[in-house]
C-alpha cells in the first residue's frame, strides 16, 4: 500500500492550497480528485470542444475578491508558478429599465461621479457607506485569515490599520450596540435607510445576496460588502481563466513533491482504533496516511457517505444526526449558461460602451426582482418570469480565452435545485430535465436581449448546465456551490458545527477544509491555509506552539508601535 504523510479528499482550490503549506513544512502529501480535472468549483475548460473548439470557459467561480484579503498569493509565490492577475476596471455595470445605470469603477471617487449624473443625494451616500463596510471589511480581515477557534491567530492578525478600523466600528457601548443592530438587519433594510434610487439599490441587493439569500433575509447585511471590497482590494481574474489559478497552485505542489491523481472518487475512509489511516478509491486502491486525512468536501460528504456509521458513532454518538438535521441548505442552487458568441455584447439603450463588458454585468432591474430570484428557490419555483442575472463577458479583459475576434458570455441564474411538484422526474429525482433547463435557458437570454438585442444573433454556440447536472459533476450536495449555505448561523465558528469548527473532528488524524469550513464559500485558499495551520500545529510540540503564539502577539504589539 502506498503511503503519505497526509492524504486529502479532492484537489479543489483549497485542497491545493492545503497541500502546498503542507508541502512547504517538509510532509509528503496525495491529492485523490474525483473527475478528470483537478479544480472543482475553480476549472477553465474547453467545455464545447465540437461546435465552439478554441473557447474557454470558467464553468463555475470567474470574479475573484476574496483571495486578494489573504496571504495565500504572496505567501505561495503564486506569480513564480504562472498566476498573473488582471484586474478589473470598472469592475460592474447594472443597467437599470428607464435609461439610468450604475456603473462602478474600482476607484470609489469615479463611481460617485457615476452616480451623482442620476442622484447627488445618493451619491455622497454610496462614499459614506463604502467607506463604513470597508471598515468593517478591515476589521474581518484578521478573522477571516485564522483558525475561528484561534483567538491567539487572530489576534496576531491584526495590526494598526485594522485595529483602527475595528475602533471606528465599534466603540462606545451604543455606538457598539448599533453596530450589531445593523448585523441583524437584511440588506434591504440597509439599502433602504441609506439610499434612494432604484438603479443603486437594486445591484447592490443583487451583489449582497450573492451569499444565497434574498434581500429580505435577516442578519446577512453583511453581504454589503460584496461591493465594498470591489473597490478596494479590487477584482480580478487569472490570466487564461481562474483554472489558472488552479493551475499555478498545481505547479507549485507538484514541484514540491505531491502528488495528484485524478479519477480516483474516495469511497472509504480507513479508520483503525479511532484515528484515520488511509482511504479507499472506487477501484478498490487504498492509500495510507501516516499523519492525517484531510477532506476538501463537506462534513456532510465526509461523516454520512465515506464513513462507515459505526466508526462515527464511535466517535460522536449525535454527529450523523446533527449533520444530516442541523446543517441548513435552502435549496437554492445555480444554472449556468456558457455562450461562444461571434461579438461582444452591446447595451444598446445605455448609450454603449465596452468597458461596460469589464466588470461583471448584473441584470436587477429592483430590489424586488432580487427578492424574488432568491426566495423562489427556496420553495422549489424556478425565478424565470423576469429573471435577474449575473453576466460576465470574460474575453473583453482576457481575449486569449477565444479565437481571434469572438467572445464568450458567462451567465450565472439562481435556481431551486428540486423543482416542486417534479419529484421523482428528471435527474436525481430534481424535476431538471434537458428540455426543461433550455426552456430556462432561452428565457433568460431573452432577458438578456431586452438590453444588449445582438445577444441572439451572435450565439455560435451554448452549454447549459442546471443544478442537478452542477451536482453531478462537482458533487456539491443540492447543487450548493457554497457546499452549505452561508447564514450567519453557518459562519465562523459555527461552520459547519460548532464540534467541528476548528478544522478538526472527533476522529483523530481527520481534518476538515473547503467551501464548507470557515470563513466559507468563493475563491479564498482561507480554508485551505486555516487547515494547514491547525494541521501544523497538531504536529508541533507544545513548546513550539507557545513560542508561534509569543511571535503572533509580538508582531501585532509591534506593528502598533511602529505605526502610531
Ligand atoms: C456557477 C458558480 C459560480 C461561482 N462563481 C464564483 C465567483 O465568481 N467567485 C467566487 O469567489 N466564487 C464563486 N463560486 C464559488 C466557488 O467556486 C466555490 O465556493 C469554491 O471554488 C469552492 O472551492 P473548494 O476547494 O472549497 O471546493 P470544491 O471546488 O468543491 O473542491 C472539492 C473537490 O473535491 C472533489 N471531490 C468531491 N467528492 C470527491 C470524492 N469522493 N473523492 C475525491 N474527490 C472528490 C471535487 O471534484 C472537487 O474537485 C461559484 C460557484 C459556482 C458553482
Amino acid at each position: 500500500m502506498q503511503s503519505y504523510d497526509v492524504i486529502i479528499i479532492g484537489a479543489g482550490h483549497n485542497g491545493l492550497v492545503c497541500a502546498a503549506y503542507l508541502l512547504k513544512a517538509g510532509y509528503s502529501v496525495l491529492l485523490l480528485e474525483k473527475r478528470s480535472v483537478p479544480g472543482g468549483a475553480a476549472t477553465t475548460e474547453e467545455a464545447l470542444p465540437k461546435e465552439a473548439p478554441g473557447f474557454k470557459f470558467n464553468l463555475c467561480a470567474i470574479d475573484h475578491e476574496f483571495i486578494h484579503l489573504g496571504p495565500v498569493v504572496e505567501e505561495l509565490e503564486l506569480t513564480k508558478y504562472g498566476l498573473e492577475y488582471l484586474w478589473c476596471d470598472p469592475v460592474a455595470f447594472c443597467p437599470h429599465p428607464d435609461g439610468k445605470y450604475f456603473l462602478a469603477h474600482r476607484s470609489l471617487k469615479q463611481t460617485c461621479a457615476e452616480i451623482e449624473r442620476f442622484s447627488p443625494r445618493d451619491a455622497q451616500k454610496y462614499a459614506e457607506f463604502t467607506d463604513f463596510w470597508q471598515r468593517v471589511l478591515g476589521m474581518m480581515i484578521p478573522i477571516f485569515n485564522a483558525p475561528p477557534k484561534s483567538v491567539i491567530d487572530m489576534a496576531g492578525n491584526y495590526d494598526l490599520a485594522k485595529l483602527k478600523d475595528l475602533f471606528s466600528v465599534l466603540g462606545p457601548p451604543d455606538k457598539t450596540l448599533d453596530f450589531v443592530r445593523t448585523m441583524f438587519n437584511s440588506p434591504r433594510d440597509i439599502l433602504e435607510e441609506w439610499f434612494d434610487s432604484e438603479f443603486l439599490k437594486a445591484p447592490l441587493a443583487r451583489l449582497a445576496s450573492e451569499l444565497g439569500a434574498p434581500p429580505s433575509q435577516k442578519t446577512i447585511s453583511v453581504g454589503a460588502i460584496m461591493m465594498a471590497m470591489r473597490h478596494n482590494p479590487g477584482m480580478a481574474r487569472p490570466r487564461g481563466g481562474t483554472g489558472a489559478l488552479v493551475q499555478a497552485l498545481l505547479n507549485l505542489v507538484t514541484s514540491k513533491g505531491g502528488k495528484v491523481l485524478t479519477d480516483q472518487p474516495v469511497e472509504r475512509i480507513l479508520v483503525d482504533n479511532g484515528r484515520a489511516v488511509g482511504v479507499r478509491v472506487a477501484n478498490g486502491t487504498e492509500y495510507r496516511a501516516n499523519r492525517g486525512v484531510i477532506s476538501n468536501i463537506d462534513a456532510k460528504r465526509l461523516f454520512l457517505h465515506l464513513m462507515n456509521d459505526s466508526d462515527v458513532d464511535a466517535a460522536d454518538p449525535n454527529l450523523r444526526e446533527r449533520l444530516d438535521r442541523r446543517i441548513v441548505n435552502n435549496n437554492e442552487s445555480i444554472m449556468k449558461v456558457d455562450l461562444a458568441i461571434s461579438e461582444p455584447l452591446r447595451f444598446e439603450h445605455h448609450n454603449h460602451k465596452d468597458e461596460y463588458l469589464i466588470g461583471s454585468v448584473l441584470i436587477a432591474d429592483s430590489v424586488n426582482q432580487v427578492e424574488v430570484a432568491h426566495s423562489e428557490p427556496t420553495v422549489g419555483k424556478i425565478p424565470d418570469s423576469d429573471p435577474s442575472l449575473y453576466v460576465v463577458v470574460p474575453t473583453m479583459l482576457d481575449p486569449s480565452m477565444a479565437p481571434d475576434g469572438k467572445h464568450t458570455v458567462w451567465i450565472e441564474f439562481f435556481a431551486p435545485y428540486k423543482i416542486a411538484g417534479a419529484d421523482g422526474t428528471g435527474l436525481y429525482g430534481t424535476g431538471w430535465t434537458d428540455e426543461l433547463k433550455n426552456k430556462v435557458a432561452d428565457r433568460l437570454i431573452d432577458k438578456l436581449a431586452e438590453y444588449a438585442p445582438n445577444v441572439k444573433n451572435a450565439i455560435i454556440a451554448r452549454r447549459v448546465e442546471s443544478p442537478a447536472e452542477l451536482h453531478e459533476r462537482t458533487g456539491f450536495l443540492r447543487g450548493n456551490h457554497y457546499h452549505i449555505d452561508m447564514t450567519l448561523d453557518q459562519m465562523v465558528f459555527f461552520r459547519p458545527l460548532p464540534e467541528l469548527a476548528n478544522y478538526k473532528t472527533p476522529i483523530e488524524g481527520l481534518y476538515l477544509t473547503g467551501a464548507g469550513t470557515h470563513p466559507g464559500g468563493s475563491v479564498s485558499g482561507m480554508p485551505g491555509r486555516n487547515c494547514a495551520r491547525v494541521f501544523l500545529h497538531t504536529q508541533q510540540p507544545i513548546s513550539q506552539k507557545l513560542k508561534d503564539a509569543g511571535n503572533a502577539m509580538k508582531s501585532t504589539i509591534e506593528s502598533v508601535f511602529r505605526l502610531s
